[in-house]
């Protein structure tokens, strides 16, 4: 942009950085001083007004006007006006005046009549933190088509968004826009939001840009790739071919097959080393095992907290937990994070430095198991590039119910079945303490109930400094498991068949999907209780009917609105003025066709 220091200060007044941004900010009402022959009431209007009387009382001055425009008489009222208001009224003088009128039953008054000289123009009024003529005059100079295009929009919303401002024949109607304008506000919102984004990317030389095959390990696994694991491995391998740092967000549901995705990166990066960050012991250890199981030829090394402080020269491929980030490590071309949601950005990017030479970069990929919605994925890519993973190798075959009160007993038996089965209960409860203002039973006080009708009952919950061990071995030797949601993310329980989420409505949909995606990992049979005192939830019962994550985000979104992306976490309320991200895809893939292309 191009302007003085004084207007840049006007503009961080706006909360604004760019004349598109000014744009965004529409006028709250228009000064229509244009000449009207129809006499309309309740509205602002001009008349061509001949004084005929004034009548000074002590509180105020009533004018009698004989508006030309409308052949009518109307009776101006000013409340305390100041003397220089009084001298604008003169017996006998033809001037235009301006003002609310109101009519009733043939009477016209209009309050707080203004003379005005520049007749004929419609003027936009703002609400902002600065003063209306400055603020006008900011639109004047700078709200240009030039401006606008400069900026890169397009020229038929750099249009679309003039009128707004400078309204031709006719304001706009601000109480109900068009589509055509709305739409173009969409548009600028988003361009501008997504310019800022992609901004915070910073692009660093890669340290390597090779790649080896993938194809030959894939033949031999025991099961073919899906599509979109072969897509996002497609994805990766042109990421490490380039000599840009990679900075690549996998996204995939629980079970979507990510860990071959992660292994696929390895074998590609193949003779250079690869370094995997995951979250917890439990799923380093898994991760670890399926390393070694699927790359039987490469040197795999797992550090945790308690693995020896061995030199890591020799490994190729290391796993490990955030203990990876207290160890010497060696030069790596390939960083990893699974269940990237769980780290902090400070934590991520300590990896990432660890191993860093001079200003180059190793590629590095981050994996979620939070899907998100189509539409914010799109934003995304304006800052990171993005891979989808939205099916599952094999089909889940999961039951989703509400359930209530009066359905305890048949949850009775179906657990005792289930168990009876050898398979496994997962019960979560919304705190682990007994609570003045929740509804429902806690951990304390609901976990007696269980252990004296179950055998091999385990407690764990997010402060539980054991929880790690708790799931381990309730992995291997338990029935049922009670938790808060602590167990969203991770671990492998390929016997667990049930959960029941007590309270159900009070968690996110994305929440509740995390845990009922712990159920049927390896094809069992599961099923997912949402208990729930309230008689009726349409939220919850749409949850039930939808099964894939992408189209829950969706659903999540509809809901609550789209969350906070820059900060990467979500809120209730939109950060958007403007476009709903829940209905607006066709706006946000038009934005990043015309200015991300990828
Ligand atoms: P995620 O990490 O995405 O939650 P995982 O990588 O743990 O999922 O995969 C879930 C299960 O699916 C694992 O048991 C894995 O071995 C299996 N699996 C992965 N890819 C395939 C495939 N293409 N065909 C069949 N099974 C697969
Ligand atoms: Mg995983």
């Amino acid at each position: 942009m191009d302007i003085t220091k004084e207007q840049e200060e006007k503009f961080k007044k706006l909360g604004i950085g760019s004349y598109s941004e000014l744009t965004l900010i529409v006028p709250s009402a228009y000064e229509d001083l244009r000449l009207h022959n129809k006499l309309q009431t309740h509205v602002m209007q001009l008349i061509d007004a001949t004084v005929e009387s004034v009548y000074k009382s002590p509180n105020s001055l009533q004018i009698t006007f004989y508006a030309h425009n409308f052949g009518h008489t109307i009776t101006g009222v000013l409340f305390r006006p100041k003397p220089y208001m009084i001298h604008q009224f003169n017996v006998g003088e033809r001037d235009y005046y301006y003002g609310m009128i109101e009519c009733k039953s043939g009477f016209c008054s209009m309050s707080m009549p203004k003379k005005v000289t520049n007749v004929g123009k419609i003027t936009p009024r703002y609400k902002t933190q600065l003063r209306t003529d400055v603020m006008l005059r900011l639109v004047q100079m700078f709200i240009t088509k030039e401006n606008l295009l400069s900026e890169g929009l397009k020229e038929e919303v750099a249009e679309e968004l003039l009128k707004i401002h400078f309204p031709a024949q006719e304001p706009v109607n601000l109480k109900k826009l068009e589509s055509k304008t709305l739409n173009a506000l969409k548009y600028v919102e988003l361009f501008t939001y997504m310019k800022q984004l992609s901004h915070k990317r910073r692009y660093f030389k890669s340290i390597t840009s090779t790649c080896q095959d993938y194809k030959k390990w894939a033949e031999r696994l025991p099961f073919k790739l899906t599509y979109e694991q072969i897509n996002a491995i497609e994805d990766i391998k042109k990421d490490l071919l380039s000599n840009i740092s990679a900075k690549r967000m996998i996204v995939g549901d629980v079970g979507s097959g990510k860990t071959m995705v992660i292994l696929a990166s390895c074998v590609m990066m193949l003779p250079q080393r690869s370094i995997l960050m995951a979250p917890t012991t439990i799923l380093a250890n898994q991760l670890y095992n399926e390393a070694v199981k699927y790359l039987p030829d490469v040197k795999i090394a797992l550090v945790t907290n308690k693995s020896k402080k061995i030199s890591l020269d020799a490994y190729d491929f290391i796993i490990g937990t955030h203990a990876l980030l207290y160890r010497e490590l060696p030069q790596a071309s390939l960083v990893m994070v699974d269940e990237q949601h769980r780290f902090g950005t400070a934590q991520r990017n300590m990896l990432e430095k660890l191993v860093n030479i001079g200003d180059k970069k190793p590629h590095f990929l981050q994996f979620s198991a939070t899907p998100i919605p189509r539409t914010q994925a799109m934003i995304e890519t304006a800052h990171i590039d993005v891979s989808l993973i939205t099916s599952t190798p094999f089909k889940k075959d999961i039951t989703s119910k509400v359930i209530h009160k009066k359905d305890f007993k048949e949850l009775l038996e179906h657990i005792k079945s289930e168990i009876d089965y050898g398979n496994q209960i997962l019960l979560v409860y919304p705190l682990v303490e007994q609570s003045e203002v929740l509804e429902y039973q806690s951990i304390d006080e609901a976990r007696g109930y269980w252990e004296n009708r179950f055998e091999n009952v385990y407690v764990t919950h997010g402060k539980d400094r054991d929880k790690e061990e708790v799931l381990l071995e309730f992995s291997k030797k338990g029935d049922i498991l009670i938790a808060t949601t602590v167990v969203e993310v991770g671990i492998s329980l390929p016997r667990l068949s049930t959960v029941v989420v007590v309270g159900a409505e009070r968690l996110g949909l994305s929440t509740l999907h995390q845990l009922r995606g712990r159920v049927s990992r390896t094809g069992l049979k599961g099923y997912c209780f949402l208990y729930t005192n309230k008689s009726e939830s349409e939220r919850l019962e749409r949850f039930t009917k939808t099964i894939s994550g992408f189209d829950i985000a969706n659903l999540d979104l509809k809901y609550r609105k789209s969350g906070d992306l820059l900060k990467g976490h979500n809120q209730s309320g939109s950060q958007f003025k403007w476009i709903d991200l829940a209905e607006d895809e066709d706006i946000v893939k038009s934005v990043k066709k015309d200015c991300f292309l990828s």
